[in-house]
């Protein structure tokens, strides 16, 4: 590869992509190789097991961009059509390569086993391309140079599954990349909960430009609204880093205490590293939520540390008798499970029950069916109850699928408290519709 790499396309192909069978992941994780290395990302493209689509696409992105990455049917099957494809987009022949042959069944030697006869096509290559070692894999690599649209472009072939594509892409790819000299790109991301995207572009004005540089985007994603940084000039790192601290810092004093973390943050971590570096735990007491809250804790690696356990009070009977919520709340005549008082209770009752510094209460409707006029489907409550004698108690009305109100729900309740541990008080959440009062321990 000896052209200067200025934009990429990233090519992925198979049937079970397009069908939507499997999530295309190689195409984001080559994205951010990509990027990281100073070669700017321009396209994506997905095409079935088609060796006209293929080819087709190959000669589209070649008159287009620099270096074409493909993922994809290289496998050994009647399927697996990217050497043939590769061969035609660059007019040339297959032929078989000797020393991919011999890795190929070296590779099943090394397993005490016979290269069966039909992965001999996996040695083929274009006459005038060359064939990549898999180290993890029977699948060798390819890498081409494609005439297209009046240019050169260096085309490169990976086998699809990521645990072989990831490595071979490290090994033998991101040396030989030719980014432009001296560009840099750099990217961050600030995640924010309970304010929406459209609030949050509004906040930040003028960071917002597409002009700008670092460049400000939003992107939403389960609740959590992100905001992604990129910096793209040419310049030592130095400089890169300093605007993006600049950025970032601009970007949080406009999105203010909505900011949960960055990164690979997630807002169930923030909340637990806080509780740790107060040496507090937390309870959970989940009704429509049903174990999603305490899910939500429990996926964070080390959360044992701060998180006690949780109740699942999903009938009335329950929260009776385990959260020892009064039964003339949620007895005809009284306000209700899905009530202020009700989410004050369970949280009251857990704080207990579980002898956590910190109970979350969840106590929804989250449909399709139950509503009624006065409390619709989406009605949550949400208490959060402290052993120092503070609580908050409000309700939302949150909209989407079943599902949807009950991720809503639960991450919710961890801004809530996660408000509360980072002393930022008074801060309104998206879809609150009412705070309750006298909602003390
Ligand atoms: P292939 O090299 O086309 O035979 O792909 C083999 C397997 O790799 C597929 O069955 C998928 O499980 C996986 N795979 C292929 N492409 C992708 C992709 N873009 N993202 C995630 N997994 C993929
Ligand atoms: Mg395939």
């Amino acid at each position: 590869m000896n052209r200067e790499h200025r934009r990429a396309a990233i090519l992925s192909i198979g049937d079970e992509l397009t069908l939507g069978q499997t999530l295309n992941t190689n195409s984001r994780w080559l994205a951010e190789r990509l990027s990281g290395a100073g070669v700017l990302p321009v396209e994506h493209v997905t095409v079935p097991d088609d060796l006209a689509a293929q080819t087709r696409a190959i000669l589209r992105l070649a008159a287009a961009c620099d270096l074409v990455v493909c993922s994809g049917g290289l496998g050994p099957t009647a399927d697996d059509l990217t050497r043939q494809a590769l061969a035609e987009a660059m007019g040339d022949q297959l032929v078989e390569d000797p020393l991919a042959l011999e890795q190929v069944r070296a590779w099943y030697e090394s397993r005490g086993r016979e290269m069966p006869e039909i992965n001999r096509v996996q040695a083929l290559r274009p006459s005038k391309g060359q064939s990549l070692q898999n180290l993890h894999g029977t699948a060798p690599g390819l890498f081409g140079v494609v005439r297209s649209g009046g240019q050169e472009c260096d085309v490169l072939c990976l086998p699809g599954p990521p645990g072989e594509m990831f490595p071979m892409f490290d090994a033998q790819l991101l040396p030989r990349l030719r980014p432009p000299a001296g560009l840099v790109i750099r990217t961050r991301t600030l995640h924010c909960f309970g304010i929406g995207e459209s609030d949050l572009a509004m906040r930040l004005g003028a960071l917002m430009d597409r002009t700008r540089n670092p460049l400000v985007g939003t992107t939403a994603s389960g609740g959590v609204v992100s905001c992604r940084l990129r910096y793209e000039g040419v310049g030592p790192g130095d400089a890169a880093e300093a605007a993006l601290d600049e950025t970032e810092r601009l970007t949080r004093a406009a999105a203010g205490a909505y900011v949960f973390g960055s990164g690979q943050a997630t807002l169930a971590g923030t909340v637990l590293d806080l509780l740790r570096a107060k040496g507090q735990t937390l309870g959970c007491v989940e009704s429509c939520t049903g174990g999603l809250l305490g899910a939500y804790l429990t996926e964070v690696p080390g959360s044992s540390a701060a998180f006690v356990g949780g109740l699942i009070t999903y009938s009335n009977y329950i929260k009776n008798s385990l959260a020892g919520v009064p039964s003339a709340l949620t007895s005809p005549g009284g306000p209700g499970a899905v009530s202020g008082e009700t989410a004050r209770a369970m949280a009251k009752g857990g704080l207990d029950a579980l002898g956590c510094d910190h109970c979350l209460a969840v106590t929804g409707i989250a449909g399709p069916e139950g509503g009624s006029e006065a409390k619709p489907v989406g009605t949550v409550w949400i208490a959060r109850v402290s052993r120092d004698g503070s609580g908050d108690v409000r309700r939302f009305q949150m909209s989407g699928s079943r599902q949807n109100v009950r991720e809503w729900s639960a991450k919710t309740a961890l801004a809530m408290l996660r408000f509360h541990l980072a002393g930022l008080a008074g801060f309104k959440m998206l879809r609150e519709v009412a705070k309750f009062q006298d909602a003390g321990a």
